[in-house]
């Protein structure tokens, strides 16, 4: 019986153990906890991987951050309202994802909103003064940033200009760390970056269980999703935040039309293929709030998200609700 012989041998393959392991990498860059775990058939790229990646966001760092004078990002900052400054692919990616995002938000999503941004410090418990966000204010503007693809140049046409790519700078370079797993053959992963995080696969035979937190309590999901293959980017008011002297939650993700924390909402998880496009999206949604998020996410194929409004109550885009007649 040639044919059972077959499937015999065939059921033996698939019960007998695969070769390969679960490896689990973290590491700090972008002042954020990086944290990987992915299937490794191969033990070179159980042990090289995680590192290659490692290194990867540590170099995006340095080019993209505001903290150092040295980095792309401030030279471009330092020069562009001069002249058209020539950035490298990676940065002019990042940029130009960034303005889209800017354009389907309608000015929510704007990463030119240091000249009031950079007077936060959460740490320092620090504001900026009615003075400073009255100077800083009329520079917000991403229509001042303006990009030629084909020369690969930004310029500003405002000097007040300061961008800050701390709300999609993660996103990009967490599907940049999936594309390095993916060229060691690895297939089924799970890399997080702080509130971004991208699915590569399953978990072999089992969806990957992803929480969104409880935006007031740190230990505590408010709910968990199985998910595979997808980018899922968080916004949350509990990030980086102090509380002012009259009792308001003073927080990072600002709404470019006030310079002040955004309010109505405590958190945003955005779900899409890729984590530039999620990551830029989920602070646009929590911006715009949720009545208006929603119905922005849901004219976006492909993209939804989970909103946690001021109240706790949850709102879910139309792509996950039950079908309904
Ligand atoms: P996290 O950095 O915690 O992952 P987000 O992706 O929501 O969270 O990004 C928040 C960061 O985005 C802020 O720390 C700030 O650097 C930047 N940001 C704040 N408000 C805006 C805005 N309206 N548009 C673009 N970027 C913003
Ligand atoms: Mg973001």
């Amino acid at each position: 019986m040639p044919k059972l012989v077959t499937l015999a041998l065939l059921l033996l393959v698939a019960v007998s153990p695969a070769h390969g392991e679960w490896v689990r990498v973290s590491g700090t860059a972008m002042t954020t906890e990086i944290d990987m775990e992915y299937w490794a058939a191969d033990p070179e790229a159980a042990e090289q991987a995680g590192e290659a990646v490692l290194e990867l966001f540590r170099q995006i760092d340095r080019q993209m951050t505001r903290y150092q004078d040295d980095s792309e990002l401030s030279r471009l900052n330092r020069r562009a309202a001069r002249e058209p400054v020539k950035v490298s692919d990676s940065l002019f990616q990042v940029l130009q994802r960034a303005v889209e995002v800017s354009e389907l938000s309608q000015g929510a999503f704007d990463i030119s909103f240091g000249s009031v941004g950079y007077f936060y410090d959460f740490r320092e418990k620090r504001q900026p003064t009615g003075e400073e966000l009255a100077a800083g204010l009329p520079s917000v503007n991403y229509r001042s940033i303006v990009l030629d693809p084909d020369a690969r140049t930004v310029r500003f046409l405002d000097e007040g200009i300061r961008l800050d790519l701390g709300g999609i700078a993660k996103g990009y370079a967490v599907d940049r760390g999936i594309a390095i797993l993916e060229s060691f053959g690895i297939r089924n992963a799970r890399l997080s970056a702080g509130g971004d995080m991208r699915l590569l696969g399953d978990r072999r035979g089992k969806p990957w269980i992803v929480g969104i937190r409880d935006p007031r309590s740190e230990n505590r999901n408010a709910l968990v999703m199985p998910l595979a293959d997808v980018a899922v980017s968080t916004s949350g008011d509990y990030e980086r935040f102090f509380t002012d002297e009259s009792g308001e939650r003073i927080h990072h993700i600002l709404s470019p039309a006030t310079g002040k924390p955004a309010r109505g909402v405590q958190s945003v998880t955005v779900l899409g293929s890729d984590t530039l496009t999620t990551d830029g999206l989920s602070t646009a949604v929590f911006v715009l709030g949720a009545a208006e998020g929603l119905a922005l996410i849901n004219s976006l194929p492909g993209v939804d998200a989970v909103i946690i409004d001021e109240k706790r109550q949850v709102h879910y885009s139309e792509g996950l609700m039950p079908p309904g007649d």
